[in-house]
Parts: structure tokens; C-alpha cells; sequence
């Protein structure tokens, strides 16, 4: 090389190379690597075909420099001024330098990675006359090695546990995942076969894959256990796809291994949660809803012993009955009432002693090594034949001053059953039923407080009825033998008159305490209602004249099957009521009509009328109307006998109203004659 140096020249193709062997040249020009040489300013003398694609544009000779338009940097992406690179070094110093990796970008913003081979050449006096540059395009290379590098550190820094393995069940690649989920390193597993991660009973699972695999199918998802280096299985969710070569020939497999027992756990305590949630909810529905104290204790006993998994529980509570003597009540969940009974009521062992006192929840994993169990006579311990409890969890039950009502009790044979999470889920139950418990005690105290008040009621009209009826018999004779003229005869009459009111209370209080013995007593015959209503009319008019009274009533007579008595009754009250509570108004509207086989009679007034927030409860037993007719005498008890009475002819009776206007009630029955 370069003992003739070669002209440079701007004719096309390109000048031959200087430096170079004019019988090399055919050689060069076509060579895929870029060659140029430059004088020693660096201008360009010659280059070959492979330079001008590198460098993007065909340069002038002696014109454009050796880098022509190129920005060089290091492979590291650090900036080079032309003295800095490779041939720029080169020239300055007149040596050779090692092969060095660079970066090029051109002005289109297109960038290559290049290898630079740039060699010194001299004249023959030994000067130097410039410079030679080999330089071999390495981007593609560059680029697969970073995609490369890329997915390595891809697959190393996955989640999911990678592996390969050959289509002999050998392993060749493992990642860190796959070695925080086996225990294996990568040195001690490689090479080794895949059937040291399978559960013995599962190798035909391999047999299946690889049969999939050759058959260049994949396998998704395909959930099942695996072991790991300690022995421990696992639940995993398995993808394998086959692993092909250049030729699209199928040579291994490529696992991505999800521990997926964690994720299963997790959904299952999720279930968990949701199912326990229901069961809590249900729990407070219903037993805030009951008031029977038995049911109660029941339900809660049955609800807690399934929320934490106990093959039984029972729940003691403490009673005092009216004697002021304490007694137990007991609810079991889970065992026959007899397997408890035999051997009577916890006493106040050591065992015992913290739930009943209040002290506090007791859970133990053992409770026969517990120490303070088995310290009692006779049975130091579960006496023979007792349920056996190992597993033991006691939950005292406080009322709302805080005093202990009684205590939930759970066993099971196996040891260390309860957690604490069932101590807290049989704690939040404890105080619902506690809520429930005292508000069934209340209800208790007050059914049995309205029992007595109506024993009473029953007692005392009773008692009131006989001298009442003597005493109007007796006002009956005396106005009867008094002259006519007689002043006394007034005042005898007005007396009976009272009587009369104090009758009907009577008979009203009997009524009620009938009503509720379920014994008041009808009699049915066929009757005209219409006569009825018109007698009635007259009567009531006379002692009511106040008010007008006006009747619309339909022509003709109307047969209904009915009490009499006690449709007279209903009608007087109503009546009676209209004027009552219209102390300002000046009549009152009867109106009776037959609607779908039906008698309906409407009693219309022009009164104080009812809120609508009162409209049903004027009808229950003893309600009265806090407003400004509160004054006027009533036991409020009308009402409920007229509805008792319309509903036991199958009918009923309502009331539309205006307060401040007016109010209607109406009642209807069937016509039911035969
Ligand atoms: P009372 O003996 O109090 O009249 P009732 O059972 O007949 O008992 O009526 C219950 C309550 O309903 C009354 O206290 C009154 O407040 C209200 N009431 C009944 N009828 C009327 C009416 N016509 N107008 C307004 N309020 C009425």
C-alpha cells in the first residue's frame, strides 16, 4: 500500500483510493465496508461506494473534510470535536489508534453506530501524508443486542416467574422471580429437569404439556400446584408457548409461572368477608326486630357459632324472676340441649369466673392445658361424656349500664380454632343482642304492666256494673212515685240521666275488656237498616239538639244481616263523636247508601277535624287527640269498639278529614242477607 499514491480527482465514479494499490481498487470500491483516505488537513482524496452511503452524500475531494456533515460521538453519546475523534487523532499525532466504536448523526437526523479503523500513511520521505479509514456500519447489530439485552432485563425484572426448558423437559433459563418462587438459584437448577418443581401426582401434567408443545399449541392459564425447593406446594397459573427456532422448528418451551395463591386467599377471605358481613347484618335485622327473649337468645347463639366456625356455643343468660331470685336461660347452637343439661349451669370456676364477672373475653387455643382449667370438684375438668371442648372461646354479654347479662360461650375439639377476629365478630354481635335483650326486657315489663292495667279495667267496670244498675233502678222507682209537679222529679230524672252516661261507660269498659278476652258477644238477624237509622235519628236528635241532624238516606226499606245492637252502637258513637268534637258548627250529615252489594254509612261533621299525622291512631284503644277538644271528657275507647264491631261483620270503617274543617267517617258492611 501507498508506495505510488493515487490522484485525487473530482471525475466520477469515484477517484481511486490514494494510499491504495491501484490493483486493490476493484476490490474496495465494492466492498460493504466504507474505506476513505484524507491528506493530512484532513481533506478527502478518495472513497468508496460503502463511505458515501454512510455518510448520506457524496463529498467533494480536497473540498469536505473526512467527517464531511457528521456529528461524532462516543458510544456513550458524549460529543467529539473533529480532533477528538479517531482520524482526528490520527493526523494530529501521526499514529495509529485501536478500533473504536462511535456514533455518527447526520443533518437528516438519521444516526449510525459505526466501528473507525483509521491508520496513518506517509510519503517516502517518511512524512505524514494523511490518513486511511476502514468503517463498518454496526447499528442493525447494535440494535438486536439492545432488543436482546432489552428482553432480558425484561424477563428479569418480571413478576411472573420465566422459565424455559428444551423439549427434553430440561431446564435452560430461569429468572429472579422464578427463583424467589422455587428457592432454586439459577446455577443449582439449570440443566436440571422440570420435574423438580412437580408434585409427584401431577408428572402426566408434563406429558400433556409437551405433547401440546410439539404440537405447537399453547397452553394458557392452566391453574395447578407445583413444589417448591423446600418441599412446600404451591398454587400457580401456568402459560407455556413453544419455543421455535431460525427454521420455525419447535425446540423447547417458555413457561411464565403466577403464584397465584395469595390472589385465591385473598379472594377467598374477600368471600369470606362478604358472607360474615350478610350474617352480621341479618343478625341485627332480626334480632332488633324480635322481642321475644328465648328467640333471641337463639338466634344469636346460632349466628355466632357459625360466624366462628364452633361445632358448638351456647348463651347463658341471667334472669331475675319477680321473686328478685337469679336464674340461667340457655340457648345452644350446635349440640342437643341434653349434652348440657346433665351437668347443670356453669358454676363460678376459675374457667368460668372472667365472663360472668365482666373481666374480660377468654380465648384459648387448649383450654384442657389451660391452668386454670380442671381445678373443681368432682370432675376436676369436662366431666365424662361431655362435649369435648378444646378449642374454647367465652364472651361476657353487658347490658347498657354496663352490668354483665349473661356470656356466649364456643368449643370445638380441635385445637386453636378461634382467632381473634372471632372474638371480635361474636363481640359486635354480643352488644346487638345486648341492645335486643333489653329492649325485650322493656317490652316484657310493659306487656305485663297493660295485662294488669286491663285486668283492671275488666275487674273495676265489673264491679262498677251492679251498683250502678241498682242505683238506676232505685232513681227509676223514685221518679216514678214522685207527682208530676214535684220539684225533686226534675232533679230525679237529670240524676238518672247521668246514670244513663255512667251506663254506657260501664258497658264500654266491658266492651273493651271483652274485645281483648275476644268475647264480645254478637247476635245476627236480618233487620231494615233504613228504619233503623230513622228511629235513631229521632232518639239522638232529642238529646243531642244542638245540631241539626239531617238523613239521606235511600227510598224503600234494606234488609241486612247484621247485630242491630251493634250497628246502633257504631252510629250512636260516630254520631255522638260529630257532635262532640263540632262544638261550633250547627248540624251534622248521616248519609247511608248501598255501594257493590255493600251499606255504607257516612257521618259527616263540621268540626275541629283530625291532623293527618292522627287519622289511623284515633282508632286504637284508649287514644284521645292532644289538641284543643283534649278538655272534653272521652276515654278514647268509641272508636275501637265501633272498628272491632264493623270488622267483625266483615266490613270496615274510615275517616277522611280537614283539620280545622270538618271530618267524615264512614263505615261499610256487606248486605249479606240470605
Ligand atoms: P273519645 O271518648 O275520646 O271520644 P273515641 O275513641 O270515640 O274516644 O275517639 C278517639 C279520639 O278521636 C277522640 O279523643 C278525638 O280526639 C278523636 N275524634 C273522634 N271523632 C272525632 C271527630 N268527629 N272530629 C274530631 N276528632 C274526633
Amino acid at each position: 500500500m501507498g508506495e505510488e499514491p493515487l490522484s485525487a480527482s473530482n471525475s466520477k465514479p469515484v477517484p481511486k483510493l490514494t494510499f491504495i494499490n491501484s490493483t486493490d481498487w476493484d476490490l474496495l470500491e465494492d466492498l460493504p465496508v466504507a474505506v476513505y483516505t484524507c491528506d493530512k488537513e484532513g481533506y478527502i482524496t478518495s472513497f468508496n461506494k460503502a463511505a458515501v452511503t454512510l455518510w448520506g452524500k457524496t463529498p467533494h475531494i480536497n473540498k469536505d473534510k473526512w467527517y464531511v456533515n457528521w456529528e461524532i460521538f462516543t458510544s456513550d453519546g458524549i460529543l467529539l470535536t473533529p480532533d477528538e475523534t479517531p482520524t482526528g487523532k490520527v493526523l494530529k499525532y501521526g499514529k495509529p489508534v485501536k478500533q473504536q466504536e462511535m456514533l455518527i448523526k447526520r443533518p437528516n437526523g438519521s444516526v449510525s453506530y459505526i466501528l473507525s479503523n483509521p491508520k496513518p500513511r506517509f510519503n517516502e520521505n517518511g512524512e505524514l501524508a494523511g490518513a486511511a479509514n476502514t468503517l463498518i456500519d454496526i447499528t442493525e447489530q447494535k440494535n438486536t443486542e439492545s432488543k436482546q439485552w432489552m428482553l432480558a432485563s425484561i424477563i428479569e425484572s418480571s413478576e411472573d416467574a420465566i422459565v424455559s426448558k428444551n423439549l427434553d423437559g430440561v431446564i435452560t433459563s430461569w429468572n429472579g422471580a422464578a427463583q424467589r418462587l422455587f428457592g432454586y438459584t439459577e446455577d443449582e437448577i439449570i440443566g436440571k429437569h422440570i420435574t423438580v418443581l412437580i408434585p409427584e401426582d401431577r408428572y402426566n401434567e408434563e406429558e400433556m404439556i409437551i405433547n401440546k408443545i410439539r404440537a405447537n399449541e399453547r397452553i394458557e392459564h392452566f391453574e395447578t400446584i407445583r413444589k417448591t425447593k423446600s418441599g412446600e406446594e404451591i398454587q400457580i397459573s401456568l402459560t407455556i408457548s413453544p419455543i421455535r427456532n431460525n427454521s420455525n422448528k419447535v425446540i423447547g418451551a417458555s413457561k411464565i409461572i403466577r403464584d397465584i395463591g395469595r390472589q385465591k386467599k385473598s379472594e377467598e377471605r374477600l368471600q369470606q368477608y362478604a358472607e360474615r358481613l350478610e350474617i352480621l347484618n341479618s343478625i341485627g335485622q332480626v334480632i332488633s326486630a324480635e322481642l321475644d327473649i328465648q328467640n333471641i337468645l337463639q338466634k344469636v347463639t346460632d349466628a355466632t357459632t357459625q360466624l366462628c366456625g364452633a361445632q358448638f356455643g351456647a348463651f347463658f343468660h341471667n334472669q331475675v324472676n319477680e321473686q328478685g331470685e337469679s336464674y340461667m336461660l340457655f340457648t345452644l347452637s350446635g349440640a342437643p340441649r341434653e349434652a348440657f343439661e346433665k351437668f347443670g349451669m356453669p358454676r363460678n370456676t376459675a374457667v368460668f369466673h372472667p365472663t360472668f364477672s365482666g373481666e374480660g373475653t377468654v380465648r384459648v387455643d387448649d383450654i384442657t392445658k389451660d391452668p386454670r382449667y380442671g381445678k373443681n370438684a368432682p370432675h376436676f375438668g369436662q366431666p365424662k361424656g361431655h362435649l369435648p371442648v378444646v378449642s374454647y372461646l367465652a364472651v361476657p354479654v353487658r347490658g347498657k349500664s354496663g352490668e354483665v347479662i349473661g356470656g356466649l360461650f364456643f368449643g370445638h375439639e380441635q385445637r386453636a380454632r378461634f382467632t381473634r377476629e372471632h372474638e371480635q365478630l361474636v363481640l359486635a354481635v354480643a352488644a346487638q343482642a345486648a341492645v335486643a335483650l333489653d329492649n325485650a326486657k322493656l317490652y316484657e315489663n310493659i306487656k305485663e304492666l297493660n295485662e294488669k292495667k286491663d285486668e283492671f279495667i275488666g275487674l273495676a267496670s265489673h264491679e262498677l256494673k251492679t251498683p250502678v244498675t241498682s242505683l238506676k233502678g232505685y232513681l227509676q222507682i223514685i221518679a216514678r212515685n214522685l207527682p208530676p209537679d214535684d220539684k225533686s222529679k226534675v232533679l230525679a230524672n237529670r240524676a238518672l240521666e247521668q246514670v244513663g252516661k255512667l251506663t254506657i261507660l260501664i258497658s264500654d269498659l266491658l266492651d273493651v275488656t271483652k274485645i281483648q278476652t275476644g268475647k264480645l258477644p254478637f247476635t245476627y238477624t236480618d233487620f231494615d237498616v233504613i228504619k233503623l237509622l230513622t228511629e235513631l235519628r229521632e232518639i239522638l236528635q232529642q238529646t243531642g239538639p244542638s245540631h241539626q241532624l239531617l238523613l239521606n238516606l235511600p227510598a224503600g226499606e234494606l234488609i241486612i244481616h247484621a247485630d242491630s245492637q251493634r250497628i246502633e252502637q257504631v252510629v250512636i258513637n260516630l254520631v255522638t263523636n260529630a257532635v262532640k268534637y263540632s262544638p261550633k258548627a250547627d248540624k251534622v250529615i248521616i248519609e247511608a247508601l248501598v255501594i257493590n252489594n255493600k251499606f255504607r254509612v257516612s257521618v259527616q261533621d263540621f268540626g275541629i277535624g283530625i291532623q293527618p299525622d292522627q287519622l289511623d291512631r284515633v282508632f286504637s284503644r284508649f287514644y284521645r287527640v292532644e289538641n284543643l277538644a283534649s278538655h272534653m271528657s272521652g276515654l278514647g275507647i268509641g272508636l275501637y269498639i265501633c272498628q272491632e264491631i264493623v270488622n267483625r261483620h266483615q266490613g270496615r270503617l274510615w275517616v277522611e278529614s280537614t283539620y280545622g274543617e270538618g271530618s267524615t267517617f264512614h263505615f261499610e258492611i256487606p248486605i249479606n242477607t240470605n
